[in-house]
């Protein structure tokens, strides 16, 4: 299955996560169909949103549709600005109990006055799509089966895509964060690469990437990384996403365009391959948490067999 193309001038191969993600999605809806057979009910995902975050928003509705579109039962709990602490612990009670729930996602951020770690914390760990359960986190770094962050997952799979020899490759993750760069790195060790996990206090930064096989980059800062941050022929992932303006002066319409933590176009000259924003790791994201749902609905059902 070709899922990559080069594009125009450019030297990398464009790992193509738009493609990538519909062939997960088309073998999802598969084992959906599977799981209706066997088991008379379709996987069930609910996503819980609380405020007026707008990105929030489109998130959780375009969760909410991807699931339906591959036939998960999903439902999306949109919950005031004002709900308490108190309030969504006990909406989470009621789905961690409901038997027809496999999947339970909280979309972040929250509102400052709910404690994100106790909400996180109070998922059923084997309901916890996201994989940011302490548990899962814990069964992730000791190599032991759970359930793994998406975005992560994602990155992996359009490693695989490029066709990557992992063991022995020297990576280096820049970003340390809970939900992308330790996880990352934890997948990558268990794939036998060598890692390094780079931050906002890594010295020289750019001679820690310039010595990356595999460079993957989960910042939050637009085009930090420059092509002469990458060795010629690394694969590079790029796991940002930032909206930068890009015209619009006082009495004109803002433009806006979403760019990666890669200075994409310099950097394509010099990768080997290279994943775009957008169509990069983000449609990944999605379509691992639909795959993340059915593997929680049917770890559930053979756990309550054995
Ligand atoms: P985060 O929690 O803010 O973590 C950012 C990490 O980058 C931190 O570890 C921070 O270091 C490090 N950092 C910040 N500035 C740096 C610098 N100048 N040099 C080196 N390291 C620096 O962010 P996140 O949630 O991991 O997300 C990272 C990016 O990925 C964001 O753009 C986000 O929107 C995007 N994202 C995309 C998807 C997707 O589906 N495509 C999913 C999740 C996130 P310290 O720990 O030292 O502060």
């Amino acid at each position: 299955m070709d899922l990559s193309s080069n594009l125009g001038t450019m030297s990398a191969t464009i790992l193509d996560g738009k493609k990538l993600a519909e062939s997960v999605r088309a073998e999802v809806a598969a084992g959906v169909s599977a799981f209706v057979a066997a088991h008379g009910r379709p996987p069930g995902l609910e996503v819980v949103l609380v405020g007026d975050d707008p990105a929030s928003h489109v998130y959780t509705r375009n969760k909410q549709k991807a699931s339906t579109e591959v036939g998960i039962r999903g439902k999306l709990h949109t919950l005031p600005a004002a709900t308490t602490e108190a309030e969504l612990l006990a909406l989470l009670d009621g789905l961690n109990a409901d038997e027809a729930v496999d999947g339970i996602l909280v979309q972040l951020p929250l509102p400052s006055h709910i404690r994100e770690q106790k909400v996180l914390d109070a998922v059923r760990p084997d309901k916890d799509v996201d994989g940011f359960h302490p548990i899962n986190a814990g069964l992730l770094a000791s190599g032991r089966p759970g359930l793994v962050p998406c975005t992560p997952r994602g990155a992996m799979k359009l490693l695989d895509l490029a066709a990557v020899k992992l063991q022995g490759a020297r990576a280096v993750v820049v970003g340390r964060s809970n939900i992308v760069g330790k996880p990352m790195a934890q997948l990558l060790l268990a794939a036998h690469a060598t890692v390094t996990i780079a931050h906002s206090r890594t010295k020289d930064l750019a001679a820690v990437c310039r010595e990356a096989d595999v460079l993957v980059v989960a910042v939050g800062k637009a085009e930090l990384v420059r092509a002469d941050w990458v060795k010629p022929g690394a694969v590079v992932i790029d796991v940002g996403m930032n909206r930068i303006i890009v015209a619009g002066g006082p009495n004109e319409t803002q433009r806006t365009k979403l760019v990666g933590d890669v200075s994409y176009a310099e950097v394509a000259e010099i990768a080997g391959a290279i994943t775009p924003v957008p169509g990069g790791v983000g449609p990944m994201t999605i379509a691992c948490l639909l795959e993340n749902t059915l593997v929680a609905a049917t770890q559930r059902f053979s756990a309550k067999v054995a």
